[in-house]
């Protein structure tokens, strides 16, 4: 789960793009970087933390140049550690390059270690770095050509955004296009971004998406287009609508928002129930919340509020006043749900342990009855294609029915949306252009041996 930024030919490329990433912090909050180009020279500065935490005015004034990339990164388990902070910078025989990567190679580990049997030392657990590598030992005499040699190796996600020494900034999209990438325009200037949320901050003029297998080169205020060898159908990640893209980006064509919206609409005709008040968790559930509460003709309303200033760093105070846990995030309203038969409507359910909390909230803050309805299917499987979902044993679904599971959180009634009410949702014909293996255990792009798949999500923590 990451967010990548990077524009080319504006003489304050390292302060739009920490602006361009900031719009994509939801993304990931863990680690950012940025890497800018000037003089036949690539500056680089990454860090621990958010993007406004990491950059201020001094910081970008050492990253001068017109050209500039960006990354956000966000892993879930263990610790995460500065040297897999992306962009990463290296030097190789045609100069320096920096890279970032938003999305997870399924082969990594069988590569890394016939890499490592013929030499090559890895200076970080990510795999993103096999890329690096491939293209080092790429014979092809130039960049482009580099980059599609070691990604005939590759398999898996990968929006990637590289910039050389000599201001070339390089976009690509694997050939199923798991992941986001778009282009937008700023006066002469091209970007490419993870989300078009990003273009409007920045101002920047919405283009095109990156096609799934092509290859954007910028340069010298142009734009070329290439193919990658391999074509294969799109199958682009339908969980970007569901949870993770933010609701005022146009993903994959289409608005996230009127995605989530109609997903909330068709689990109210899949799922109706008598009762008082619809209410979101938010913030991802609000789209959703606000589809159901108006095809349902209940009222909505806020019963559950976010707090915005837990960050992943809040400390509990002490030992004996710890377990505040999901408080800390939401808490109820009371007045919306005293007395009130409520449907609360969220966009996934993973582990169940949220939603069983809340439950419990509302159940206390006097809400007679609690009708959960999730706005996606139930979610089966591990994502391996840059997602971090907790590995399939903990995903609650995978081994429970939905009656099972309605008890655990102890809601009075449980329904999630159906495969098909999703994926009309996102106008898609049985499934169509889409990934759903979370939903589905159906994997478009085969995976490794599963202990591989292990060690690949503890190398990327
Ligand atoms: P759980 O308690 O594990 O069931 O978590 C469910 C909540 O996690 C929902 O409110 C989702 O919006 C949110 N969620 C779903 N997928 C992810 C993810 N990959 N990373 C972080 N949060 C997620």
């Amino acid at each position: 789960m990451c967010g990548v930024f990077g524009i080319n030919g504006h003489d304050e490329a390292s302060n739009i793009a920490y602006l361009g990433m900031h719009a994509l912090q939801h993304r990931g909050q863990e680690s950012t970087g940025l890497a800018a180009a000037e003089d036949g020279k690539l500056r680089r500065h990454v860090e621990m933390g958010l993007v406004s935490d990491v950059f201020d005015r001094e910081r970008l004034a050492k990253l001068p140049g017109r050209a500039a990339i960006g990354h956000v990164r966000y892993s879930t388990a263990g610790s995460s550690e500065l040297r897999n902070a992306q962009p990463f910078l290296f030097e190789y025989s045609g100069g320096s390059l920096s890279i970032a990567h938003n999305g997870n190679i399924v082969n990594a580990v069988e590569l890394r270690a016939e890499l490592e049997a013929s030499g090559s030392i890895f200076q970080t657990s990510s795999d993103t770095e096999v890329i690096v590598h491939l293209m080092a030992k790429a014979r092809e005499p130039d960049v482009l050509g580099k980059l599609v040699s070691a990604l005939k190796r590759v398999r898996g996600a990968y929006s990637l955004i590289l910039l050389t020494h000599d201001e070339k900034m390089i976009g690509v999209r694997d050939p199923n296009g798991f992941r986001p990438l778009v282009i937008g325009r700023l006066k002469d200037s091209y970007v490419l971004s993870s989300e078009t949320c990003s273009f409007d901050l920045i101002e920047a003029e919405f283009i095109r998406d990156v096609e799934p297998g092509e290859i954007v080169v910028i340069e010298k205020g142009g734009l070329t287009t290439h193919k990658l060898p391999e074509s294969v159908a799109p199958t682009f990640c339908v969980f970007e609508h569901v949870y993770f893209a933010r609701p005022d980006s146009l993903v994959n064509g289409k608005a996230v928002y009127r995605a989530r919206e109609k997903m909330g609409k068709r689990l109210a005709q899949e799922a109706p129930v008598e009762a008082d008040v619809v209410i979101p968790v938010p913030d991802s559930g609000v789209p959703s919340a606000i589809g159901y509460a108006n095809e349902s003709k209940i009222p909505f309303e806020m019963g559950l509020i976010r707090s915005h200033y837990v960050g992943r760093t809040f400390i509990e105070p002490q030992d004996s006043i710890r377990h505040f846990g999901v408080r800390l995030k939401l808490s109820v309203v009371r007045a919306v749900v005293d007395g009130k038969r409520v449907v609360v409507v969220d966009d996934s359910l993973v582990r169940g342990t949220t939603s069983r909390k809340i439950v419990k909230m509302l159940r206390g803050a006097g809400a007679r009855e609690v009708h959960l309805r999730i706005s996606a299917p139930p979610t089966t499987n591990s994502c391996f294609y840059g997602i971090d979902t907790p590995t399939r044993s903990e995903l609650i679904a995978s081994s429970h029915t939905v009656d099972e599971i309605n008890r655990y959180v102890t809601s009075d009634t449980l329904s999630y949306l159906s495969h098909e009410g999703m994926m009309a949702a996102v106008q898609s014909e049985d499934g169509k252009g889409y990934c759903s293996a979370c939903f589905t255990g159906k994997y478009p792009v085969a995976l490794g041996k599963e202990a591989d798949l292990v060690q690949l999500r503890r190398a990327r923590v």
